[in-house]
């Protein structure tokens, strides 16, 4: 299942955050440890999003990530305080397609999946047809990841609460679709969301920074998520909810 990781600080290079580190999002792709749910590699494309000057970014490829020369050689020059980056392993029956690569965005949110939606795509036809057709249009690409990145930036409008809408799209697809696999992330640059559903969820908490990533990287201080939890973090703080009642 794809890797993805998700950092707020101090500003970095995408190199120190991706490329450099110790079992990085790099070295995740070609060699990730905790791949649970299927999957040995995470080749079918890659994707980062970053801010600057206020504005989302984003470059992504369906090439494996450490094919991607071009990637690593202007990785280096770009620098920013929110990053969020995402290896892809696509599900069988997907497309391995650039537009399939997380993360999607809209406005200022960029948004990841690792996972899958159990039964794809019967299962899901419930939840799309709450979208409105032009939504449905405007999928990236026709997969589950892209279904549920439509299904939640519709919730995600003024005055709307982000870590309220993701908990929420998680219960209706585990409800329509149990066995989905449904780790999400989400950020705005400011604040992080994150899911675990059944894959591994880390996060490290350092000076005015914080990230959060499937695997841990780059030396010590992770702690390990456990499941069915909602992580809503900022620079200055995490905090660490059950999705389900009763779960403690
Ligand atoms: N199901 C999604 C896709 O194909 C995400 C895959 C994953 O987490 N491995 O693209």
């Amino acid at each position: 299942m794809c890797r993805h990781m998700a950092y707020l600080g101090p500003p970095a290079s995408l190199a120190e955050l991706l490329l450099e580190p110790e079992h990085g999002l790099l070295e995740q792709s070609y060699a990730p440890r905790d791949m649970r749910g299927g999957g040995t590699i995470n080749a079918d494309g890659f994707g980062v999003g970053w801010y600057s000057d206020g504005a989302v970014r984003r470059y992504r490829s369906a090439r494996p990530m450490w094919t991607d020369a071009s990637f690593a050689e202007f990785a280096g020059g770009v620098r920013s305080g929110a990053v969020l980056g995402a290896a892809r392993s696509a599900t069988v029956g997907m497309p391995v397609v650039e537009t399939a690569c997380a993360p999607f965005t809209d406005g200022i949110w960029l948004f990841s999946h690792n996972g899958r939606i159990a039964g794809w795509p019967e299962s899901a036809a419930k939840q799309a047809a709450r979208l409105d057709v032009v939504d449905l249009l405007t999928l990236d690409a026709p997969t589950d990841s892209a279904l549920l990145w439509a299904l939640l930036r519709q919730r995600l409008g003024a005055g709307a609460d982000p870590a309220g809408a993701v908990a929420e799209l998680v219960g209706e697809i585990a409800a329509a679709a149990p066995d989905s696999r449904l780790n999400l992330l989400l950020t705005d640059g400011t604040r992080l969301i994150a899911t675990t559903w059944t894959h591994a969820l880390w996060v490290r908490r350092g000076a005015g920074a914080v990230t959060a990533a499937s695997e841990p990287f780059g030396g010590g201080g992770w702690t390990e998520i456990d499941d069915r939890r909602l992580v809503v973090a900022d620079r200055d703080g995490v905090r660490v909810t059950a999705l389900v009642e009763g779960d403690r």
